[in-house]
């Protein structure tokens, strides 16, 4: 993975055209920060096929961090060939809603608040950016990640009109947080996250945290995609290291 990390840094610079500083990472949420996909996926697949609809166990990851309308829309075309009424798209998203609420509460993706605080640690400026508008989860962030990420530096559903896959949020996280491409990148796990955070001209690392095939990431328009966020972590010296190399390069000034 370290291979291909320096050419996908270097191509990504070459695309910049001017020379990188990273002092900001925008972190997703869901299946970064949190491993709440699992819980996601069961809901959907519950809920669906309730509604008649037998989904694969892989579809919900493909969709993660789109609306649930966008969802229920898509999988009714892809599976039935079907235009779903607003009623029971309505309908749906409530059924999911209230299955979410059963299921246990997510768990902290290990080993990412260690990690979280020691890049924070260095001086670089920590954001979340997420297309999920549960109040419960972002008051997770800062129950769990409270020391390192502040409830401001988050940008959610509740401050767009358009989520992922397009580059709205990530759009946002550059205006809201006043950091400029060349000075941060995006740290993602899902095919459309993935998709936002290129769009918005951001290096952008993916952690291959679901089932998926990493294939499909890279499609995505990922830089580099990394098995899981253990991986990441264990990497996070040596790759912190390219990235300030490969800035002095790129013909930074030290400030
Ligand atoms: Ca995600």
């Amino acid at each position: 993975m370290m291979d291909d990390f320096k050419p996908a840094f270097n191509r990504f610079l070459q695309m910049l055209g001017k020379p990188f500083r990273l002092k900001a990472v925008f972190f997703d949420m869901d299946g970064v920060l949190f491993n709440s996909m699992p819980q996601h996926a069961e809901a959907w697949i519950k809920v669906f096929r309730e509604n008649g609809l037998d989904l694969p166990e892989f579809e919900p990851y493909l969709n993660e961090g789109s609306t649930a309308l966008y969802t229920v829309k898509k999988m009714y075309r892809k599976y039935l060939g079907q235009e779903v009424t607003v009623e029971l798209t309505e309908k749906i998203r409530e059924q999911k809603h209230s299955e979410m609420a059963l299921l246990p509460e997510p768990e902290v993706m290990e080993p990412m608040p260690a990690l979280l605080a020691e890049i924070k640690k260095s001086g670089i400026d920590c954001w979340v950016v997420t297309g999920s508008a549960q109040e419960v989860l972002l008051q997770r962030i800062e129950k769990e990640y409270g020391k390192i990420l502040e409830r401001e530096k988050t940008v959610s559903g509740l401050d767009v009109h358009h989520g992922k896959p397009h580059p709205e949020p990530y759009l946002k996280a550059l205006q809201k947080s006043g950091y400029k491409a060349s000075e941060s990148m995006v740290v993602e796990n899902a095919p459309l996250g993935v998709q936002s955070a290129k769009a918005a001209g951001l290096f952008t690392i993916a952690l291959n945290t679901g089932p998926l095939d990493p294939q499909i990431l890279k499609d995505a328009g990922a830089d580099v995609v990394f098995s899981g966020a253990k991986e990441f972590a264990d990497k996070w010296p040596e790759l912190s290291g390219i990235l300030a190399a490969d800035c002095l390069n790129g013909g930074r000034k030290s400030s």
